[in-house]
């Protein structure tokens, strides 16, 4: 067990001491996870192979599953990628520093621990004040997966990094809850056409109207035997320890069957957690009833996600259903990591 420092500090304008005392913990090999806009980072040194390997450790993610290199500067890009592509330079002004992540054809200067083994690297600018004075005081290139243990929900708040990383880190800062709570869009920009790996609070549409070309979107898992592009859609992520199941149809029909069901489940001595929105949380009785925000506001809804998905799993919730959401704007995001954690599983009604 390591000793976990834990030190707060304003997100907006952050502490000189605890970004200095940040950055040389990184600079030396350590680990120190840390607030973006998107979700809590777990960052070391991503040009130290020894500190990705550290990374992988900490969260028990497997090696083959890379990281995002974060970087402060727009210059620091040369260093790790050998073409920066126009598209890249359309994107990074239209969005960075912000929640979008880019993979790039990696240099000799990034090693293959850091990228999983490919001869690819992802890089983002994050917009946090706090994350972007730590990348600087660490030496610009901080390697950062979520900071959470592998399979369990993103942590959006200090207290969720608490609870999976306390003794296997060196420190923890606090900068408040994440704004976002969804972890950044992923577009790969190594084809010739870009594709979205992973959708977040960027959407294609977006994306596409800056680059003003057509962008595919990969929402598909790989095929057996097939090397999957993002490797980490090929693991069970963000995962609640309940049984989860997504229901989706229209809102009379999907309340009606999540109430049978819970109270079906409830008979047999399951504890029932409920993800709902604030129009239809009147209708629930459950173990755990939480409403994720108002029902058009895919926003909300992105923020809290996480957070009920780990009250549920300190509740020792068994099953867990939650209903569908609207899959416009950052609704797509929603919805993607709702159906990872559940497994695929959704019951569609009518
Ligand atoms: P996390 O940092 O926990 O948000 O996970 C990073 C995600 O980025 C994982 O799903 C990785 O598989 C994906 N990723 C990182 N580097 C690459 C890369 N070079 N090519 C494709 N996907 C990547
Ligand atoms: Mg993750």
């Amino acid at each position: 067990m390591k000793k976990t420092i834990f030190a707060a500090l304003d997100g907006n304008n952050p502490d000189r001491n605890i970004i200095e005392e940040a950055g040389v913990i990184i600079k030396n090999g350590g680990l120190v996870a840390f607030p973006t806009e998107t979700v809590y980072g777990l960052g070391g040194d991503a040009l130290q192979s020894a500190s990705s390997r550290k990374i992988y450790a900490a969260k028990g993610r497997p090696s083959d599953n890379p990281l995002i290199v974060h970087i402060c500067r727009w210059e620091d890009m040369e260093r790790i990628v050998v073409r920066i592509p126009a598209a890249a330079v359309k994107l990074a002004d239209a969005f960075w520093p912000g929640p979008l992540t880019m993979i790039l054809e990696k240099s000799d200067a990034v090693p293959a621990e850091t990228t999983g083994g490919l001869s690819t690297v992802a890089v983002r600018m994050p917009a946090h004040p706090a994350a972007l004075a730590l990348i600087a005081a660490a030496g610009g290139y901080v390697a950062a997966p979520s900071a959470n243990t592998s399979g369990r929900p993103s942590p959006t708040r200090a207290e969720h990094v608490r609870e999976d990383m306390d003794g296997r880190i060196d420190m923890i800062v606090d900068g408040g809850g994440t704004e976002i709570g969804l972890e950044s869009t992923i577009v790969d920009l190594t084809g010739n056409v870009p594709v979205i790996l992973r959708p977040g609070f960027i959407t294609k549409e977006m994306i596409e109207e800056t680059l003003q070309t057509a962008v595919e979107a990969d929402r598909s898992l790989p095929a057996a035997g097939q090397a999957p592009k993002a490797p980490g859609m090929k693991y069970r992520h963000y995962a609640p320890r309940g049984e989860m199941t997504v229901v989706s149809g229209n809102r009379e029909a999907v309340t009606r069957t999540i109430v049978r069901l819970a109270a079906e489940k409830r008979r047999v001595g399951e504890k029932v957690g409920i993800i709902c929105t604030d129009e239809t949380r009147s209708f629930y009785d459950a173990d755990c009833v939480a409403s994720a925000g108002g029902g058009t506001d895919a926003e909300t809804v992105a923020r809290h996600l996480y957070e009920i998905l780990r009250s549920f799993d300190s509740r020792q919730v068994t099953c867990i259903y939650s209903e569908a959401f609207s899959g416009e704007g950052i609704g797509q995001a929603v919805m993607n990591r709702l159906l990872k954690a559940a497994g695929h599983h959704i019951l569609e009604v009518s």
